[in-house]
Parts: structure tokens; sequence; C-alpha cells
């Protein structure tokens, strides 16, 4: 029986702990049974519920939902790859000190991120953390997915790959 963690309470459950969620890959919410009706019962509660269904960021940030699991996301992540952090934080200073320039096109798909900045993506390992390829979150997620699929050594991209949407 499979299983995984939900974000929000960080306990580890079977799928079948997690509501059927035909837009996920795994087909189940990325929440757990528990969590979701916590929230549901708050989103039900709150006037701001007649909201659109995908403003959902809006909502969960009026409930200090969603703040509240980024955090922890960033702390869990920061504790496993400390190593990541200290490269991210070396690539700010640089940046700040002018060592080096962030673009503001993504060097993968060419276009300038809509949201945020161009990221510094570690591509010859975090032991060297001012060589960077950069990348739109997009692009960043998508070669970390496939890093991941490929057992953790494909760092590289599909370089010119044509821009979505
Ligand atoms: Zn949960
Ligand atoms: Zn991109
Ligand atoms: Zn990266």
């Amino acid at each position: 029986m499979q299983a995984k963690t939900c974000p929000h309470c960080l306990v580890r459950k079977l799928l079948t702990e997690f509501r059927h969620h035909a837009g996920k890959r795994d087909g189940r919410s990325s929440w757990c049974k528990l969590c979701d009706s916590q929230r549901d019962k708050l989103l039900q509660q709150h006037p701001i519920r007649r909201l659109k269904n995908r403003d959902n960021s809006r909502r969960y940030r009026a409930l200090g939902l969603k703040r509240e699991t980024e955090l922890r996301h960033v702390k869990r992540y920061q504790a496993k790859y400390p190593e990541r952090k200290k490269a991210g934080m070396a690539v700010t200073h640089a940046v700040q000190a002018g060592r080096l320039i962030r673009p503001n096109i993504c060097s993968n798909c060419l276009r300038v991120p809509e949201r945020g900045v161009v990221q510094a993506h570690h591509y010859d390992g975090y032991d060297k953390p001012l060589v960077v390829q950069w990348l739109c979150v997009q692009c960043h997620a998508d070669v970390h997915r496939s890093r991941r699929a490929t057992g953790g050594t494909a760092m590289t991209l599909r370089l010119g790959r044509r821009p979505r949407r």
C-alpha cells in the first residue's frame, strides 16, 4: 500500500487517507483527509469563500494557512539540504555585491517570469555556489523533477526548448 506525507500536518499516511483528486499526479489530494476537512470547515465559516476557486492562494493567505504551510516547507527544505541554502545565500550575496548578474529572462525558455525573479540553478553541484544557470520557476522545477526521475544525476536541461503556452 502506498503512502505519502501530508505537507500540512507532516504525518505520513496511506494514500487512502487522502481524498481522490483527478487533477493531481497520483490522483489524490496533496493534503490528508483530516487537514482537507479542517480547511473546508474554515473556508465555509469564512466570508471570503465566495472568491473564485482558482483564487485559492488568496483564500489560503487570508486564512493564514498557506503561509504556515510555506514556512514549514522552507524550514524542512533548509534542514534537509543545508548546502542548497548556503549556495543560495552565496548567490544572493554575489548579486547584491554586483559580482553576479541576475538576468531577467530564463536561459532555457527565454521568457521573462510573470512573477518573481529568475532563479539560480546549481547545475554543477552546490559546492560551486556561483556556477549557476538562470532559470524561471517552471524550468527550474522541471530540471529538478527530471533529475529526480533519472536518479539524481542529470542536472542539465534540454536547452532551447520552446516556450510553453
Ligand atoms: Zn494532514
Ligand atoms: Zn524557463
Ligand atoms: Zn536548481
